[in-house]
């Protein structure tokens, strides 16, 4: 199977998630971690957006990292010109594609929309820069449009094209069939990357669909922040390519959860405990049928390692567990027990569960043995 390319986009459209705002120390941080993760490309900004972006998506510049930098433009000619003075030499043009977009947004027709976007690649072209082309609201454009357009920019030079699943419309099946659908009918040597949001919580699932239809390209965000519910996760995508697909990305899989966790910080809000590979409950076990087929076979309840992102499995004690996780957790921490009293410890695990619809701290279930053997002792 073949290798994906990552351009990650979360200082761009992960920033646009609502009330994140990155600080230029975060971004420089995120851009380097990014780069050391092995993403291939990063999007980094909107110079659109004012000085303060710019001198922000210069900064990243100057770190002269071996990642691929690109920021995103509107096909505004003015727009080009303030990427251009970032230092930033890709340059990415988008323009919706869709006539519920075009019209609504920017009142023109396809023609016209087609006409815009190619001057203002032309303009990019001309200022020295490498230009891929973003169109927007992919998934609800006619089809003809999109070849046309494809092919239309190709003649000028352009190789790259973001086919952006913007509002979720589109199913993994859709995906896929409309990715084959337009390769099929432009020349062999375009790149085409997916963007796909996770209004549906599908995000993951259709990037991976668009790619293994031919796209090579995944657009993706740290830990899936982004506006509204989010993107395409990198961590999901890099790991479930190379798992359920068979695939490679060129991430270092070891080093997405700490990327994700400092993502997460400095975006001041949570992605959620249950957040696949990055969140906190990913590797915790709680059912003692679970907990003792993990403790038999790791590969009972695993398909893959914790291991190759730097975790490891978590038992927990809670309503569902069996006396064989209590005896472990115990010996976890150097304290013997026996299967009577271990019997006993779990019938005050599940009363504290349901009582407080939590898992019980360790310091308390060694409290209680504590309180056991004391009883115990006071019985002889
Ligand atoms: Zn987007």
């Amino acid at each position: 199977m073949k290798s994906l390319k990552l351009c990650d986009t979360t200082l761009r459209d992960g920033e646009q998630a609502a009330g994140v705002s990155f600080t230029r120390a975060e971004k420089l941080e995120i851009a380097k971690l990014l780069s050391e993760c092995g993403v291939e490309q990063a999007e980094v900004g909107i110079p659109a957006m004012g000085k303060r972006e710019q001198e922000d998506i210069a900064a990243i510049a100057e770190l002269g990292l071996p990642m691929k930098l690109t920021t995103w433009n509107r096909s505004v000619l003015g727009d080009i010109d303030k990427a251009r003075s970032t230092g930033v030499n890709w340059s990415h043009v988008s323009i919706p594609v869709s006539e519920i977009q075009l019209q609504g947004k920017l009142g023109l027709t396809p023609a016209e929309g087609l006409n815009k976007l190619l001057r203002a690649a032309e303009h990019g072209l001309r200022l020295g820069m490498t230009v891929s082309v973003g169109m927007e609201d992919s998934s609800r454009a006619n089809m003809h449009f999109l070849v046309e357009l494809v092919n239309s920019l190709y003649k000028e030079g352009i190789r790259w094209f973001r086919y952006a699943d913007t509002v979720s419309a589109h199913h993994p099946g859709q995906m896929a069939e409309r990715v084959s659908t337009l390769l099929g009918a432009v020349p062999a040597d375009v790149e085409l990357e997916v963007h796909c949001h996770n209004d549906f919580g599908l995000a993951c699932a259709n990037t991976l669909s668009g790619i293994a239809a031919g796209a090579v390209w995944a657009s993706t965000t740290v830990a899936g922040i982004g506006e509204r519910t989010g993107n395409a996760a990198m961590e999901e995508v890099a790991m479930a390519w190379r798992h359920l697909y068979g695939g490679e990305s060129g991430v270092r899989m070891e080093l997405l959860k700490g990327l994700a966790d400092k993502v997460i910080a400095a975006s001041g809000r949570s992605v959620g405990d249950a957040k696949p590979i990055v969140g906190q409950l990913a590797f915790t076990h709680e059912s003692g049928i679970h907990v003792d087929g993990l403790m038999k076979q790791k590969s009972t309840y695993q398909t893959f390692d914790p291991a190759e992102v730097r975790r490891t499995h978590r038992f927990v004690l809670g309503k569902h567990s069996g006396s064989n996780g209590v005896i472990h957790v115990l010996e976890q921490r150097g304290l013997e027990v026996n299967a009577d009293t271990a019997g006993r410890l779990l019938e005050r695990v599940r009363v504290y569960a349901e009582a407080r619809k939590d898992t019980v701290p360790e310091y308390l279930l060694v409290q209680w043995l504590m309180e056991e053997q004391q009883r115990a002792q006071n019985a002889v």
